[in-house]
């Protein structure tokens, strides 16, 4: 019977527990955890215990395999219980009955530091123990590598290697600081995205990060989010609360003056600092914060424009994600539960129509897609689209959902071609989603070498030696850099010349320009991509119509 990576790391956790009581008399094991990728255990330990002490437990746990450790199975063949089989008293009958195959040798202690119990700050602190088991060497190795390749990825540490974002406990869990590179990185999005929005003829618009709660009621949020979102703020008899999404501003703005249906649709788009409560134990790094910033978007339409506009917004969404080279994996078609009409907003000809509609649109745009039934959103069928991150991963970046409840909600009207009052429906558009999971995204998919144009810093310029005449030839080309609104950087540290380039591939700049006395001489550069060990030469007019050729085109250098 094949043992699983479950089984495996349940009894490494076991093993790690009987060596360590082995070792330290009074430790107390208070929770072991284990899953199909790793395990670990909590301790209460009367004495410090650090990683240094890895090896000295490996090498008892190793001792106590020797003697053998072996999965023993009950009466069915099902899985009982990992045990330690003492060949000495000779519980065990014969070596042969372990199967080589099923001793526990292929194991790594990973981490060790303090936890919480069940991740809660009330309950006690313990010492947690990392580890993972595997079948064999081969298996192990591999998963080991995953996990390289997961650390390498993590947009937390990438962010903080590259200076994008940080968070304080001061500050506040789940608020991101977005630092001077991180500001650049989302301007440049966000220069980019907008100009796509006002391509397609979304009108931007600025709503208060503060509402009134009269306004949640009236839009259903408030009954709906209530556990989402921060406590009510009183002042001078007013209630508000901090927003956890724009649509009911929207509609103010849509109510706000007559419209005929010759005028929709209306499409409103604003980049909006949002509030949700999450608990501090869902947190994590820019994937999973307490504000964030969403490119979220309105559109006021007709029946009758419903298909169209799904496919304009489709379209602008693809354009913008192919730009980031991000590639939709499939489109999650949300349905109602015909079964199970009570979760969903009563209106039958609506629901048909609206899921026809928007199948037909998948079909017509052959794209490849997935029925979700019982997935919709209460107020209508939705289109999510999701996308495979670099780390396998499956997220939803960008977002269509149609909506008969809200203009109901707000009484919105347009006026037909007979003169008579109609309502319109509601698009809810997520462009690229929030610029935080955005951002995480992105610097995970790069492992944070962005390309040219999204890069905080593009040129660094290194100076061969301190000479006053190498200095000023850079201070030069960077003039000229900055006139073209090329963002560079001159490295005048008294440090040697490889060892500045070293540092320039560290810090993921995609351009190095090394400048010395031929460059000088011939007031050319000298310039060398990132990750390529061959260098070209310029001049600096030349240099620069090839950076902006790439940066306007976001194609590579
Ligand atoms: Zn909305």
């Amino acid at each position: 019977m094949k043992i699983n990576n479950k089984e495996w790391n349940d009894g490494a956790a076991h093993l790690l527990t009987f060596a360590i009581k082995k070792i330290w008399k009074d430790a107390e094991l208070i929770l072991s955890f284990s899953n199909e990728e790793t395990f670990y255990c909590d301790f209460k330990f009367s004495n410090p215990v650090s990683q240094n002490d890895f090896k000295v437990i490996e090498k008892q746990m190793k001792k106590i395999v020797g003697g053998a450790y072996k999965l023993i199975h009950n009466g069915n063949n099902e899985i009982y219980n990992w045990e330690l089989v003492d060949h000495i008293n000779g519980q065990c009958d014969t070596n042969n009955s372990i199967a080589n195959t099923n001793l526990l040798k292929n194991y790594k202690l990973l981490s060790l530091a303090g936890a919480y119990l069940n991740n809660d700050s009330s309950l006690e602190q313990v010492t947690r123990i990392h580890g993972v088991a595997r079948a064999n060497t081969q298996e192990l190795n591999d998963f080991l590598n995953i996990l390289k390749e997961r650390k390498e990825r993590d947009h937390r540490n990438i962010g903080k290697e590259l200076g994008i974002f940080t968070f304080s406990p001061l500050s506040g869990k789940g608020f991101p600081i977005w630092l001077p590179n991180g500001f650049i990185v989302r301007e440049e999005i966000k220069k980019f995205v907008t100009s796509k929005e006002r391509k397609y003829n979304f009108t931007e618009v600025i709503t208060p990060s503060l509402g009134s709660i009269d306004l949640y009621k009236t839009s259903g949020h408030w009954d709906h989010y209530k556990d989402d979102n921060y406590p009510i703020i009183e002042l001078d008899k007013e209630q508000l609360m901090l927003r956890p999404m724009t649509c009911p501003h929207h509609c103010i703005i849509y109510k706000k003056s007559n419209h005929s249906y010759k005028d929709l649709p209306i499409r409103l788009s604003e980049h909006a600092k949002l509030y949700r409560y999450e608990s501090s134990g869902s947190l994590s790094g820019l994937e999973r914060v307490r504000a964030m910033v969403l490119t979220d978007a309105h559109i006021f339409a007709r029946v009758d424009q419903i298909r169209d506009e799904f496919k304009h917004a489709y379209k602008l969404i693809n354009e913008c994600l192919e730009a980031f080279n991000i590639e939709i994996d499939y489109i999650s078609l949300s349905l109602r539960d015909p079964e199970d009409k009570e979760k969903f907003y009563d209106d039958d000809e609506m629901w048909n129509k609206g899921e026809v509609l928007l199948e037909d649109l998948l079909k017509e745009l052959k794209v490849n897609y997935k029925k979700m039934t019982g997935e919709a959103a209460f107020y209508g069928p939705k289109l999510d689209i999701q996308i495979k991150t670099a780390l396998g991963r499956e997220i939803t970046v960008s977002t269509l959902q149609l909506d008969f409840l809200l203009p109901n909600k707000f009484e919105l009207e347009y006026t037909n071609k007979d003169n008579v009052k109609e309502r319109p429906v509601m698009i809810h558009r997520g462009l690229i989603g929030t610029y935080e999971r955005f951002v995480a995204t992105l610097l995970e998919q790069t492992k944070g070498a962005l390309p040219l144009w999204l890069s905080p810093l593009q040129v660094q310029i290194i100076p061969v030696s301190r000479a006053e005449s190498h200095l000023e030839y850079c201070q030069k080309i960077k003039a000229a850099l900055k006139e073209d609104n090329i963002r560079a950087d001159i490295d005048v540290r008294e440090e040697r010349l490889s060892y500045k380039m070293r540092q320039a591939q560290t810090k993921k700049i995609p351009i190095q320009l090394i400048i010395g006395d031929q460059e000088v001489e011939s007031q050319t550069i000298n310039y060398r991509l990132y990750q390529k060990t061959d260098s070209h030469v310029l001049n600096i007019q030349e240099f620069i119509q090839k950076m902006k050729k790439s940066i306007n085109q976001k194609c590579p250098f």
